[in-house]
């Protein structure tokens, strides 16, 4: 393509209306709106304009554009509807120039047609998606929202989509990259999110990341990915409450994305990625289950896809993380790789599985949302409360499986493994309000508890200790005691030989309780384990 889209803001509404006249037009969507946007601002670089049928083929069968440089999903600009597809057909031509209007006719932007092809929809889906099932909404897209023909060339636009509430964060990949310079900071990565709200899995994720890069992009997406979610302005409000009560401010860029959903899987990693770098970022982070849906792509595929990709010529580094989730014996959110705790002990971190627990009316635990985020998101998810059958979207044994595992194998958080694990397809609202019950109230006694047994036996200093630990053991001690006394004088006064026998038996029972009642730990014990023969002075 020889020159570049770009944006021309300084078009009159006169001029713009004068534009329609004697020129052919064509009605674009909400969404085509958008790419072109995309386009004109250099966000989707080297694209610089709607797709030629050279870089649609090459796309399609080797995920780079036809000068070579990788790109991986097709972006071509088929207008759908009859009278498009008429005035495609008779009015326009390769080389002529025609307006694209919005959904109010409004003349929003001019496009140079340099060609004019045609694609088979079915091959798009299947090597774009894997599949022609029109389950799958990157399918049902092709097949309802795209024409026969495609027009590729130059864009001019006049009028970018209003961004609504997201206008103050709006920024063109010019003006992010002058803000991180001003910030001066060099290695920065990008992070998006979808349709859930900033839980502690990302935060996991994101201060590891923070420890390594200068700055944070976080990148929510601002579109709505399917019906029941939580609306984009509760979940960059979660995004902006996070950064605002734990994050420095000099680490962290808000940078909503109001792009169109692929569903693209793991082609889409390598699209944000693409975006990403043109926005200033040096790397990007993803996790589990990235941009995936349903179960056509596995866990960890996006991981994969980057490797038809020579790093330097994406010119962005990717990197992954693994299913994070929270560990009570660790008092920590971890991953399979840093935690070595069973079960019993996990709290899921799962997105489906917050949104899910709001949607019965429960703020999810802080273990694995911030409080401040939360209150937000439990206001912002789609659709509330339960339906006539009592559930919410995913029954309560679902959201258990998801978010406390532990429940389903143990007696209690960290407690002794059931000898059957309980199966999730049984269990009701009831157990999903004694699952959160004991979260609420046990995960802080596990590290508590812990500390406890050890502080009392560790401290030298005794001043600390818990005297009321002392005093029962001392009680205990006592009180057994007595137990041992009488029985000894029953055996003492017991002339049968054979009651003697059991006599004997109960004595040792009562005799090695004793035993396993704990120690007392005296002053002067604690203080003589001060075993040093010098003062200070000879140890500096
Ligand atoms: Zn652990």
């Amino acid at each position: 393509m020889a020159s570049k889209s770009r944006i021309v803001e300084d078009k009159s509404q006169a001029e713009l209306e004068e534009l329609k006249k004697g020129t052919p037009s064509v009605m674009i969507d909400e969404e085509a709106w958008i790419t072109s946007e995309m386009i004109a601002v250099g966000a989707l670089a080297p694209l610089h304009g709607f797709m030629t049928g050279a870089d649609y083929h090459s796309v399609l069968s080797e995920g780079r554009l036809a000068d070579g440089h990788p790109f991986p999903v097709v972006l071509s600009f088929a207008p759908a509807g009859k009278r498009n597809a008429e005035t495609i057909a008779s009015k326009v031509g390769e080389g002529e120039t025609i307006v694209l209007l919005n959904q109010n006719r409004e003349a929003v932007a001019t496009l140079e047609v340099e060609e004019k092809w045609s694609y088979d929809k079915k091959e798009r889906a299947q090597k774009i998606f894997g599949t022609t099932d029109e389950k799958h909404p990157g399918v049902r897209q092709v097949y309802q929202r795209m024409g026969d023909v495609s027009l590729a060339g130059r864009l001019e636009l006049y009028k970018r989509p209003d961004w609504g509430a997201f206008e103050p964060f709006r920024k063109t990949p010019e003006q992010s990259r002058a803000e991180i310079k001003k910030q001066g900071a060099r290695d920065v990565v990008a992070f998006w999110t979808g349709a859930n709200p900033v839980h502690r899995g990302h935060e996991h994720i994101q201060r590891n990341l923070m420890e390594h890069y200068d700055m944070l992009m976080a990148a929510p997406l601002v579109t709505m990915a399917k019906k029941e979610q939580i609306t984009s302005e509760y979940r960059v409000a979660c995004y902006e409450v996070l950064f605002k009560n734990y994050y420095p401010k000099h680490k962290v860029l808000l940078l909503p994305q109001k792009i169109t959903y692929i569903f693209a899987g793991p082609r889409e990693a390598v699209l944000h990625a693409i975006i990403s770098r043109n926005y200033g970022a040096t790397a990007i982070a993803f996790g589990r289950d990235y941009a995936g849906v349903g179960d056509y792509f596995g866990k960890y595929e996006a991981h994969s896809a980057f490797d038809e990709y020579d790093l330097a010529e994406l010119g962005i580094k990717p990197v992954f993380f693994r299913e994070v989730y929270y560990c009570a014996r660790c008092g920590h959110t971890v991953t399979d790789d840093t935690c070595k705790h069973g079960p019993e002990f996990t709290i899921g971190v799962s997105g489906t599985g917050i949104r899910d627990l709001m949607r019965y009316g429960f703020l999810p635990p802080k273990e694995i949302v911030r409080p401040e985020v939360a209150r937000l998101a439990i206001q912002g998810v789609v659709p509330k409360g339960v339906g006539p059958d009592g559930n919410a979207v995913s029954p309560p044994g679902k959201v258990i499986k998801r978010l406390f595992p532990f429940y389903l194998v143990a007696h209690r958080l960290g407690g002794q493994i059931r000898r059957e694990p309980l199966d999730w397809t049984t269990l009701n609202l009831n157990n999903l309000r004694r699952a959160l019950k004991e979260v609420r109230e046990d995960s802080e006694n596990i590290l508590k508890d812990i500390y406890r047994e050890f502080e009392y036996g560790a401290d030298i200093d005794r001043s600390m200790t818990s005297k009321w630990v002392q005093d029962a053991t001392v009680t205990a001690l006592e009180d057994q005691q007595i137990a041992i006394d009488l029985i000894a004088a029953r055996l003492e006064a017991e002339t049968d030989e054979t009651a003697k026998i059991e006599i004997r038996k109960e004595l040792e029972v009562a005799e090695s309780i004793m035993c396993e009642i704990g120690k007392v730990i005296t002053d002067k014990e604690a203080k003589s384990r001060v075993w040093n023969l010098d003062d200070y002075e000879s140890y500096r």
